[in-house]
């Protein structure tokens, strides 16, 4: 299993951070270690002073693929999650500054949260404008929806399978929109999909 990630996949996000827009899906992987085990906190690494929440919807591929058509994309995936991409920024920005690659500030163990909780694309009344939202101690400082998203879901899948085999089990992130943060020992992290509650997390 491995866990793909899309950066810069909102404008707004992407001008927050004084990135260029892209022009093809910007994306990266974090290994399956990433994953912050269920029920755990998040544990501030000690070597970064600036650790940044960023939700994103997260797409699980349930068929195998390589060089998957666009027209055929939504086959690859039914249910739609919502995680964290755990960003240690000071690290990421001086690896961005070296022109070095983003491992170090991105695949970090517990950078990846993944809700338990995935929802059938199909119980969606528009599924191609899912809502979402995280509240950092009970208030929304992300919220969007995935018409926003400067890559669709299916235009990413579409393009990685030029790259990479797509495997069942495998998850997408799909980026994260404007209102990316910091976090301290302390804070509570909550994701909503709509109205339902996919994840609550606990920074240490
Ligand atoms: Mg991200």
């Amino acid at each position: 299993m491995k866990i793909i990630c899309i950066g810069r996949n909102y404008a707004e996000h992407a001008k927050e951070l004084g990135n260029a827009l892209p022009t093809e899906p910007v994306f990266f992987c974090k290994p399956d270690s990433a994953i912050l085990p269920k029920g755990n906190p998040m544990m501030i690494p000690d070597w970064t002073k600036d650790l940044h929440y960023e939700c994103e919807l997260v797409v699980r591929i349930n068929r195998l693929g390589k060089n998957i058509p666009l027209e055929f994309a939504s086959r690859y995936y039914d249910e739609i999650g919502l995680g964290i991409d755990f960003t240690a920024r000071d690290v990421q920005d001086e690896l961005k500054k070296k022109g070095l690659p983003w491992e170090k500030a991105k695949a970090f163990d517990g950078s990846a949260v993944i809700g338990q909780d995935f929802l059938g694309v199909s119980t969606f009344q528009n599924p191609k404008a899912i809502s979402f939202s995280l509240k950092k101690n009970g208030e929304v400082v992300q919220s969007s929806d995935s018409s926003h998203m400067i890559f669709s879901m299916d235009q990413i899948i579409s393009f990685v399978s030029q790259y990479m085999t797509l495997k069942i089990g495998d998850y997408i992130f799909t980026g994260t929109p404007s209102g990316v943060g910091p976090v301290i020992s302390g804070d509570i992290l909550e994701g909503f999909i709509e109205e339902k509650n996919i994840y609550r997390i606990k920074v240490r």
